[in-house]
């Protein structure tokens, strides 16, 4: 069985000075407001324009990172690799919302097709709907509103750009992972990705969906969508994860008055999230996932999963991902011992991808023993590499 206490192997690519500054990073992290504070007033540092981009590059952004380019990534991914651990690279730049940075995402999105069809250790590529359609647009799509002629235009041209990525994605047969929002959009998003999975999953799964199982609606949803794929002779790709917008859902719901779409606990959201799991193993043959999960148990929970449904270590239908620069105990675990393993890489330039960057920050407060468990195992491996 796998063990995901071999910091050895978890931190085997980090110098020691790169030890000792993620020791310090997490450490600073830890402080709830410094971390709330330190982002505001990077948005602000960076709105009057001073000159912060370098200390982020050197500390949050190396650490949660691969570049600002993707060729400034090959270093990152070839050091990866070298443990059998791949990449999926992200354009993580967020909160652009003209029709030029909407083509500017697609192009990336295009370009890291290109950029996985010449590394074997790109097995995927990824993007958001939000990066090439405006929220407000997908807003009124998700709630059946009647659209303009100019916003029928608009929205045909998403389309466009959508279909555009899934086509290349399918020729060059590179999975193309589609990220979940929020859900006041999310209806939209699935009704988008289901057609593209209707037209290009019919030999394997080459687009996926993603499951956010803090949503209590979601683990009968993946059925629906599975007795769907059945009925219309397609495969099921979906990433799992439990959901990164649980407190901005809470607070809309109670300011708008409706029952909130999110698990009434954090047991439910675990519950749910394994027995998606169990599901995804037990009808293997038309569904393949990628559990995007730092939890130790849902990871340990997947492999006993494969042994008892007798999947291979290796079989493509079953990806376990984490973020760059988190619980690396997992993931070089994991791959050591032969699972598919991949990180999110993301990258894009230093001012943009800040948003990501601050919800790393506050994801690393919030959440309950993730600061302390992250810090105990570098601590553990500074202590061992010392003796
Ligand atoms: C590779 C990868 C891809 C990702 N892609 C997406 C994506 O497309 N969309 C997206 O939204 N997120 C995405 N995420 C982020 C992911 O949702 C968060 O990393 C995740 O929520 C952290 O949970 P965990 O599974 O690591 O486990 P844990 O740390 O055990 O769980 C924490 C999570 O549990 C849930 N939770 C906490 N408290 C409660 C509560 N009181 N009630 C109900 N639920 C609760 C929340 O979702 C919280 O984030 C991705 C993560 C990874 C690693």
């Amino acid at each position: 069985m796998v063990s995901f206490n071999n910091t050895e192997i978890a931190f085997r690519s980090k110098s020691n000075a790169k030890l000792r500054k993620a020791y310090y990073l997490f450490k600073l992290m830890g402080k709830p407001t410094l971390a709330s504070a330190g982002g505001k007033l990077a948005e602000l540092a960076f709105s009057l324009r001073l000159p912060i981009g370098g200390i982020i590059r050197k500390t949050v952004f190396q650490q949660f990172c691969g570049g600002e380019s993707m060729e400034q990534c090959a270093l990152k991914i070839e050091e990866l690799a070298v443990s059998n651990v791949k990449t999926i690279l992200d354009y993580s730049v967020e909160g652009k919302a003209s029709e030029k940075d909407f083509n500017r995402t697609m192009k990336q999105t295009l370009a890291s097709l290109d950029f996985a069809h010449k590394n074997e250790n790109i097995p995927f590529a990824v993007f958001k709907i939000t990066g090439v359609a405006r929220f407000g647009l997908l807003e009124k799509v998700n709630y059946g509103k009647t659209l303009t002629e100019t916003e029928e235009q608009e929205y045909d041209r998403a389309l466009h750009r959508i279909s555009k990525i899934c086509k290349k994605a399918a020729q060059f047969k590179i999975p193309v992972m589609i990220d979940a929002e929020e859900s006041w959009i999310q209806d939209a998003i699935d009704g988008i990705v289901e057609d593209m999975m209707k037209v290009y999953n019919k030999e394997a799964a080459i687009i996926y969906n993603t499951l956010q199982m803090y949503r209590h609606d979601r683990l009968d949803y993946f059925k629906r969508i599975h007795q769907d794929s059945k009925h219309n002779g397609y495969f099921l790709g979906m990433k799992l994860v439990r959901g990164a917008y649980m407190e901005k859902e809470n607070e809309r719901a109670l300011k708008n008055g409706y029952e909130t779409p999110i698990q009434a606990n954090k047991d439910a959201s675990d519950t749910d999230y394994d027995a998606a799991l169990k599901y995804a193993c037990e009808n293997i043959h038309g569904i393949s996932i990628c559990a995007g999960t730092h939890n130790e148990k849902s990871s340990l929970q997947l492999i006993k999963l494969m042994e008892l449904y007798e999947i291979e270590k290796n079989d493509p239908k079953v990806y376990f991902a984490q973020l760059l620069g988190m619980s690396d105990h997992i993931s070089f675990n994991l791959a050591e011992d032969g699972f598919n393993t991949v990180k999110y890489v993301p990258y894009g330039p230093v001012k943009d991808v800040l948003p990501y960057l601050i919800r790393r920050a506050e994801e690393n407060t919030s959440i309950a023993g993730q600061t302390g468990r992250e810090l105990n195992l570098i601590q553990a491996e500074i202590k061992r590499r010392k003796k």
